[in-house]
């Protein structure tokens, strides 16, 4: 059996960004971090370890004086408020790609806000998840948020359409709800109706899922290691599930179950990958586990 690691996989540069920032600030004192710094538990309790308390909105609301840091996903205008309000000093390791896509939604919103055509903004993404509530709150929250095509329901294909993406979505389920949406205004006769959409999936992650699916595709079984919370590692597990239908999804060690060891230790090649926000050494730490335990 030979265990390797995709060397693709691993923390995009957004996610290395606020992780050093984190590193680098709390060696300068108390820091608090509003929201998992990264949708990964196991990085989360090491930063704990460090110092670095994660809070939420409640505690931000009532937190005076301290630095609070601002993960990758980027917040709404609100948590930027507050924090003025309660002399929070802002450490903001918001991701530079999550900061032009807001920049470019708050320019649509003020772009169609008042003009009375009934104009929507559509965000394909997960409502609830931390970017999108970051998105939203540049439409003062009056974005329509989808998750699937299911849910085209609630557009009104009579009205002007603007369609954007949360960064990590994949990119052929964005095509699909563009193509569907396109075909949705020819049946409501509503082609002249504006209907504009932007691609603004981030590269870091697109661009991943080809070079995930060659490994993913080399290897006898494959260990997807990823967050629960992580909607990127959903989207790049059932990538590559596509290309391999022996892959397991686990968040750590623990997780790898007698049978997953044996089915490990049966194959010739076994491949370890991630999401972008899995760390390094857990993979590293998985790759150790596998090798030493055979599950019997
Ligand atoms: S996936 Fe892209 S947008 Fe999201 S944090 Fe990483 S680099 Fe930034």
């Amino acid at each position: 059996m030979i265990v390797t690691i995709d060397e693709n996989s691993g923390f995009c540069f957004g996610v290395t960004t606020a992780i050093e920032t984190a590193e680098r600030e709390l060696q300068k004192g108390t820091l608090f971090c509003l929201g998992d710094i990264v949708h990964n538990g196991q990085e989360v309790k090491r930063l704990d370890k460090l110092g670095l308390e994660t809070i939420d909105y409640d505690d931000l609301r009532t937190l005076r004086n301290v630095r609070v840091l601002l993960r990758a996903h980027g917040e709404p205008p609100s948590t930027y408020r507050i924090a003025k309000q309660n002399n929070i000093e802002i450490i903001d390791a918001s991701c530079p790609v999550v900061l032009n896509l807001q920049k470019r939604i708050r320019e649509k919103y003020q772009a169609i806000h008042g003009k009375n055509t009934g104009a929507q903004i559509v965000i394909f993404g997960k409502k609830g998840h931390a970017e999108v509530i970051g998105l939203e709150g540049q439409t003062n929250n009056t974005a329509i948020v989808i998750e699937s095509i299911s849910q085209l329901h609630q557009l009104d294909f009579t009205r002007p359409i603007y369609l954007f993406s949360q960064t990590t979505k994949s990119v052929e389920e964005f095509q699909q709800i563009v193509a569907e949406i396109k075909k949705r205004k020819i049946e409501n006769d509503t082609s002249e109706v504006v209907f504009e959409y932007h691609d603004t999936i981030c590269r870091n992650v697109a661009n991943r899922v080809k070079r995930l699916q060659d490994f993913a595709r080399g290897n006898d079984v494959v260990i997807f290691v990823g967050g629960q919370k992580s909607s990127n590692a959903k989207v790049l597990f059932q990538n590559c599930m596509e290309v391999n239908s022996c892959t397991v999804f686990v968040s750590s060690e623990a997780d790898l179950t007698p049978e997953i060891l044996q089915q490990c230790h049966a194959a010739e090649k076994v491949g370890i990958c991630g999401a972008t926000s899995t760390p390094k050494w857990l993979m590293e730490r998985i790759k150790q586990h596998i090798e030493h335990n055979n599950g019997i």
